[in-house]
């Protein structure tokens, strides 16, 4: 009975951490900067998500992406410009719509094409990364390397979001309350066809959607479905969501990650994440995380560049 009760109240309390997880990306202006508020007021001076998480500008000089995604930063970075035909930055006071080059001349490319390929009028781009890349404040484990984006799973609306409008709306959640799929109400086909055309894209290296996403893809997805092996099933991302990019070939201390399994990854792989053993193993970033010294050592020469 007490084991019983135990492991009921761990499994509500890890739920509640999921929740929280997951609502990060959604935070308003206001529930953001109380955030990293109370974060700064914990970390010692030489933290790097404090280091990082207030350089405002980028380091200079050719860009490269150095380290892990979850470990690492970015010289050379550009900024995503606000606004473009086919794109609107979305949580501008953020100021995290920084990235590779690589990674923000393929987010305009694509979105180009999006309303002829996959019906969406535009993307609603959140979170790419810092200045400098590195650990951030709130939210994010990875991000790190300038090569990660979120997109939001909300279309493009007609006429022009004002600053006000993208700091504070909120995203749309496409996945059922219990988990278990999409939200029949929500979704649409050109959802699919959105991830169809990220993932069918040679740039990208992977994609993370929530699982009943990718039970909805696997289900949606015809003959030809090895755009599928790409797109990976993680905790959250039911508002928006992740792409990541490989390491450019020049950026030799850029570490890449295991390649994805082969295969549509639509059978054990996917019913795993429905099991009970998932509520156990929400991840949890580090509180405090590395201090600057322990960041790749191109980092911790990045994290004093002027
Ligand atoms: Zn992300």
């Amino acid at each position: 009975m007490r084991a019983a009760l135990v492991s009921l109240f761990v499994a509500v309390t890890l739920g509640a951490a999921a929740l929280s997880t997951s609502a990060l990306g959604q935070d308003n202006a206001a529930q953001e900067m109380a955030r990293r508020q109370a974060m700064l007021a914990r970390l010692p001076a030489d933290a790097a998500k404090r280091v990082f998480g207030l350089a405002v500008r980028p380091a200079a000089g050719p860009a490269h992406a150095i380290g892990d995604y979850t470990k690492g930063c970015v010289a050379g970075a550009v900024q995503l410009p606000p606004d473009g035909p086919t794109w609107e930055v979305m949580r501008p006071s953020r100021n995290r719509a920084w990235g590779h080059p690589v990674l923000i001349g393929f987010l305009q490319r694509l979105a180009a094409g999006l309303p002829t390929t996959a019906g969406w009028s535009g993307l609603l781009v959140g979170d790419i990364g810092q200045p400098r890349g590195g650990p951030m404040l709130t939210g994010h484990a990875s991000h790190q390397v300038g090569l990660d984006a979120d997109i939001w799973l909300t279309p493009m609306p007609p006429g022009r979001l004002s600053a006000a409008e993208r700091d504070n709306m909120s995203a749309t959640d496409v996945v059922r309350s219990d988990g278990r799929d999409i939200d029949a109400r929500v979704w649409q086909p050109q959802h699919r066809r959105l991830l169809e055309a990220f993932a069918r894209a040679p740039e990208v290296e992977r994609i993370f959607v929530n699982p009943g996403i990718k039970r909805a893809l696997c289900r949606e997805a015809g003959a030809d479905r090895a755009w599928l092996e790409r797109i990976r099933p993680w905790w959250g991302h039911n508002y928006h969501f992740h792409i990541r990019l490989a390491c450019p070939r020049a950026d030799t201390e850029c570490h890449d990650q295991r390649p994805t399994p082969p295969g549509d990854g639509c059978g054990a792989d996917l019913d795993w994440w429905f099991t009970q053993e998932t509520k156990h193993l929400t991840p949890r970033e580090p509180a405090i995380g590395p201090r600057v010294s322990e960041m790749p050592f191109g980092c911790a020469a990045l994290a004093r560049a002027p």
